[in-house]
């Protein structure tokens, strides 16, 4: 049986608590003590999401040589002059204040230099050895001392709670509150809030193999969508060149092995134990992960493949020793699922790792819904067509914290609380029993269309696209859609129901995947990690459009808009010694 709903106010939402909520969370604190805040998130505060997970590092320009210039131009270069060059700016010049609050503030270690400065590492598609780490698990370094941080102040929090829908006022024109479910009771919650932080991070996990973590299915673009708000550059999904191929019966496969093993001078060989990146790029295996996803994938496509069905990467030319002390979380990681990464070979596959597209926002965070902010992977317009290794997690946390100044400043200038529409909480509320409504489950029907959804995204929205693949997709798409609204939940009890949380996460993965590829439809070039084949090139860059997605009476319009050069326009450089 469905329980009453319950209500609770609060000055700040956050929902999530990645590098992005907690840093916003931090920040808000900081600016304005007075206010009440809570964090919501779907797994427990510091032990879900992918900053956590993350492996490589943090993008900063710190060391003599470096610059904010030359990180900008990096990350406007790898974008294929596609971010919005105000968002990347801010981000590469912020960073480097957040590095430093990051050791000096909240206390992490970085690894070091012989002389104290802080070590920084080789990533792909830079010009500069950039990306401070710790080891090779960055991500815990951070997000243990930012969940200490911010359990060591008066932030609330609501754990396992799921966001489901953002409810507006009745005239729609802000936001009031969020409804949630608490995962343990499955009763619903609505939160009213003054100011709220989507953060849930995106998350590409309708694909075959992916990187995020379990928790994320897309809930924040799908409740974004469903708000009215645009979604920008979806076509743009980044994959990882070596996700761990350990066969299709664990969790491992399609988790990541880090970057900077190629960065290293890591070597890609194909089924038949051949090196084949500089048939595809002079930059050989050190090329972006565009390109070089798309040349495995080609290896892949004509059949030279392990046992498997993917590729290999060999390190051992590097010597195992030196392996074994770069690399000790990759070399376990590997051992766990029966591989010798510092001595052997490793089978790897492509994996879904990040989206680039996300909510359209200001370069302070604010959303077209007032009372609405957006930080970290679930925002858009910062990475254009494709990511830095290295820029995701200096983007949740630059971000997170402009987001936090931003919505402090904001409730105590017009925050107050306002009034949901009640027709809407009642329709999400609806919208979210309904696999309750049915009865004749059939059982594996969800795992039969989860399968599908990872199928179609993988071979037909994938790495390499054509526009006869992407309108099947979006026929497959729609149908499982359908196919969703018409599934039923034979467990009526509410508590810690995966099936039911599943079919959320589905819905949401399916709502998106079907922007993806209408966005990929839409965009006649290839860009960054976007391909098409029918359209191979690149297009005139000065001419540079990016999508925007909306949903318009249920239907997904798409429509294309021209990049603003505001700091540098192609064929030019900010590099004064390049100039
Ligand atoms: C394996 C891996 C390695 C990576 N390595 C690097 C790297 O070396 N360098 C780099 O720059 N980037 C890396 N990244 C990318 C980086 O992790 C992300 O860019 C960044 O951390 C995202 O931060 P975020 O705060 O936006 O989201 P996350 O850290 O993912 O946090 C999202 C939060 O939202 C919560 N959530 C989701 N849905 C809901 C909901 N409906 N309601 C409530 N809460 C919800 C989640 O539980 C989670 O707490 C890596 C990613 C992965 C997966």
């Amino acid at each position: 049986m469905r329980a009453a709903l319950r209500e609770i106010h609060t000055d700040v939402l956050i929902l999530g608590s990645g590098g992005a909520g907690l840093f916003a969370a931090l920040h808000a604190h900081q600016t304005a003590p007075e206010l009440s805040i809570t964090v919501a998130v779907k797994g427990l505060l510091g032990k879900c999401g992918c900053t956590r997970m993350v492996q490589g590092g943090y993008n900063v320009a710190l060391a003599p040589g470096d610059s904010v210039e030359r990180h900008f131009m990096d990350t406007i270069e790898g974008g294929k002059w596609l971010p919005d060059q105000e968002l990347a700016w801010k981000l590469v010049t912020l960073a480097v204040e957040r590095i430093r609050e990051l050791e000096n503030e909240l206390g992490c270690f970085f690894d070091r230099n012989a002389d104290g400065t802080i070590h920084q590492k080789a990533f792909a598609g830079q010009t500069f050895d950039r990306t401070v780490h710790k080891g090779d698990l960055t991500g815990i370094e951070i997000i243990n001392r930012l969940a200490e941080q911010v359990w060591a102040r008066r932030v609330a929090r609501l754990e396992e709670h799921r966001a489901v829908e953002l409810v507006k006022t009745r005239s729609g024109d802000a936001l009031a509150g969020v409804l949630m479910i608490d995962m343990r009771s499955g009763e619903y919650l609505l939160v009213r809030a003054k100011a709220v932080l989507l953060a849930t991070g995106g998350g590409p996990t309708m694909y075959r193999y992916h990187t995020p973590s379990g928790d994320k299915s897309c809930d924040g673009l799908a409740m974004a969508l469903r708000a009215g708000l645009a979604l920008r550059d979806m076509e743009m999904v980044q994959f990882h060149p070596t996700g761990l191929l350990a066969g299709p019966h664990t969790r491992m496969t399609g988790t990541v092995l880090e970057e900077g093993l190629r960065g290293a001078g890591g070597y890609l060989l194909n089924g038949a134990r051949e090196r084949f990146m500089q048939s595809y790029d002079a930059k050989g295996e050190r090329a972006t992960r565009d390109i070089v996803s798309r040349a495995m994938y080609a290896e892949m496509r004509a059949g030279r493949v392990t046992p498997n069905g993917g590729l290999y990467i060999a390190m051992a030319h590097l010597g195992a020793e030196r392996v074994r002390r770069d690399f000790k979380g990759m070399v376990e990681r590997c051992a766990d699922c029966g591989f010798d990464l510092a001595g052997g070979l490793v089978e790897v596959v492509p994996t879904a790792h990040y989206m680039m597209g996300g909510v359209e926002f200001g370069a302070d965070c604010t959303t077209a819904l007032p009372g609405l902010f957006v930080a970290g992977e679930d925002s858009g317009g910062v990475h254009g067509a494709n990511r830095l290794g290295g820029n995701g997690v200096a983007n949740s946390t630059v971000y997170g914290g402009v987001a936090g100044d931003a919505m402090a400043a904001w409730v105590r200038s017009e925050g107050a609380l306002r009034t949901p529409d009640p027709a809407s909480l009642e329709a999400a509320i609806a919208r979210c029993e309904q696999p309750f409504a049915r009865r004749s489950e059939r059982h594996g029907a969800l795992e039969d269309l989860r399968e599908t959804l990872s199928g179609v995204m993988w071979d037909r929205v994938g790495i390499i696209r054509d526009a006869a693949g992407l309108a099947q997709a979006a026929q497959t798409l729609a149908a499982l859609d359908a196919a969703l609204d018409g599934c039923a939940l034979a467990d009526r009890n509410r508590a810690f129901n995966l099936s039911w949380h599943d079919w959320m996460n589905m819905k949401s993965l399916t709502q998106v995947s079907r922007v993806i590829a209408a966005a990929a439809g839409a965009r006649e070039d290839s860009r960054g990690a976007h391909f098409r084949e029918d359209f191979p090139e690149a297009g005139a860059l000065e001419r540079s459009t990016y999508t925007s997605a909306r949903l318009r009476d249920g239907a997904i319009d798409i429509t294309t808009k021209p990049v603003a050069f505001t700091r540098v326009r192609p064929g030019e450089t900010l590099l004064r010694d390049a100039a």
